[in-house]
């Protein structure tokens, strides 16, 4: 049985902190697959520019995939977190910025970019399975129980209202939580969701599958605990 649970759900749904803590709590690695998208966002606005619009192929699926195995743009197991690297350098703070979160989507549309990055997320995963170590890997994004890994046994779709889940974001920049900042940052997540849920490949979507778990009124405690029971239920000990 494939040790992987997969966790999906929109921007800011608390995805890659319930996902940590699961994975901590059943002494699990994790892998936080936006912050690969995120890592070779960078690295694309590092070395190739903006792209986009009007510019030819500037951000092309093979010229993409060409930087990332240059650098290379990789995941580093490190303390049971899967961690993004660009040129040996660890991004995880550098790939938060506004910046990159604009551009994100718009790389993560193009099919090859996905090819590569679902393939670097299976290998990370094969590797904790031949490595021993962790008894397995709790990874996050938006198409993990659709697309990378179907055959994971326990899929998990978060959902929390949009509102919820700027102010959410909001908090855990540190920024002031007001009702215009809100609506501003709830309007900014709806657009990066419009983004990831309308694209042609690997639409943001919950499997047939899937528990769905609206976190809307839920701590992250209690929203860890109950895939902790879940998974307690599904995978022997
Ligand atoms: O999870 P996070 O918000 O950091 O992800 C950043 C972006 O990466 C998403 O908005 C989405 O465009 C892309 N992504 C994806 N598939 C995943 C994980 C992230 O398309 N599995």
């Amino acid at each position: 049985m494939l040790r992987v649970i997969a966790i999906d759900g929109p921007a800011a749904s608390g995805k890659s902190s319930t996902a940590g803590l699961v994975a901590k709590r059943l002494g699990w690695a994790h892998l936080d697959s936006g912050a690969l998208y995120r890592a070779l966002t960078l690295a694309v606005l590092d070395n190739i520019g903006e792209g986009g619009r009007g510019k030819g192929d500037a951000w092309s699926g093979s010229r993409i995939v060409a930087v990332a195995e240059r650098l290379p743009v990789r995941l580093v197991l490190v303390s049971e977190e899967f961690r993004p690297e660009v040129a040996g350098v660890d991004v995880e703070g550098a790939i938060r910025s506004e910046r990159v979160t604009r551009h994100v989507s718009a790389l993560a549309a193009i099919p090859e970019v996905r090819t590569w990055v679902n393939a670097q997320q299976r290998r990370a995963v094969e590797g904790v399975k031949v490595g021993g170590g962790a008894e397995g890997v709790v990874v996050d994004g938006r198409d993990i129980g659709t697309v990378v890994f179907p055959e994971a046994p326990l899929k998990i779709f978060l959902t929390a209202t949009p509102d919820e889940r700027a102010r959410r974001r909001l908090s855990q920049r540190g920024e002031a939580v007001d009702g215009e900042v809100v609506r501003r940052e709830s309007q900014a997540l709806a657009a990066r969701d419009a983004a990831d849920s309308n694209r042609r490949i690997a639409p943001l979507k919950p499997a047939p599958d899937a528990v769905l778990l609206d976190t809307t009124a839920l701590t992250l405690e209690q929203q860890v605990a109950r895939v902790v029971e879940l998974a307690r239920g599904l995978f022997p000990g």
